[in-house]
């Protein structure tokens, strides 16, 4: 059994985060998103990390425009899908079912499109951890630029079979707005209104909302209970997809 890996978690831009995850045995570390190049550069040298990999999610520049300085000052070799040659050189494109790998601990490659095409989430099953970039945030989901919505839907099909106890690690804290959107979009739902009232407190103090535990999102994400009976005869469609797509435009709205 592989040693612990290390995450390291900071805020990046404007609401962004950065995650640095480090492996002890080997020294290799991998950037996961490339907010921004050089606080990543400044934080990996604050915790005496050498950025060895680069792992890209999807294509946006506030996850891969900073690949460039990493790589010139750290000679880092970049995984990602083939969109993010938009913005930078990769040494590896993957997609959904190729594994990648940190010393000895594996990351599966989910492809999880919908927020963008060629989006993908890097999944840790034996560190019960999992990267999901844009596609799923808590309480809410990426909106849906490039793809269409049974994509998406089939996307989050993907995360929600996940083992429950899953820490997924998303991309930025918009978690209070969407608790208000969830809130709307599903307000009889009593373990959502006590979420909603922990990250109202959590917010208070400065906290960040992110990891979340997939269990917890299951129970309460609008967006991964379209299938479900509340939201179908609240917001209609004959299939998920359908009314996740209803949900999606009422989001974009709200
Ligand atoms: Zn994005």
């Amino acid at each position: 059994m592989p040693g612990m890996l290390q995450i390291h978690q900071f805020p990046c831009l404007s609401d962004n985060y950065g995650f640095l995850l480090h492996e002890p045995d080997s020294g290799e570390a991998a950037a996961i998103d490339t907010p921004d190049g050089q606080e990543y550069l400044k934080q990996a040298d604050i915790k005496g990390w050498r950025i060895t990999q680069i792992w890209n999610t999807h294509w946006h520049p506030d996850h891969a425009g900073g690949n460039k300085a990493i790589i010139e000052a750290s000679g880092a070799k970049v995984v990602a899908p083939r969109e993010v040659e938009k913005l930078s050189t990769i040494d590896t494109i993957v997609g959904d079912g190729d594994i990648v790998t940190l010393g000895r601990h594996q990351a599966h490659v989910i492809d999880v499109s919908g927020h963008t095409n060629g989006h993908i989430a890097y999944h840790l099953p034996d560190d019960g951890i999992a990267f999901v970039g844009d596609s799923v945030f808590a309480l809410g989901c990426g909106r849906m630029f490039e793809g269409k919505p049974q994509q998406f839907w089939d996307s989050l099909e993907r995360i929600r079979q996940l083992p429950a106890s899953t820490t997924l690690y998303c991309a930025h804290e918009y978690t209070q707005a969407n608790a208000r959107f969830a809130l709307h979009a599903d307000p009889d739902n009593a373990a959502l209104k006590e979420y909603a009232r922990e990250i109202d407190a959590m917010r208070e103090k400065g906290e960040p909302t992110v990891p979340m535990q997939l269990g917890r999102e299951l129970d309460t994400n609008p967006f991964l209970r379209a299938d479900k009976a509340p939201m179908r005869e609240r917001w209609g469609g004959t299939t998920p997809a359908e009314t996740f797509a209803a949900l999606r435009a009422a989001k974009d709205d709200f």
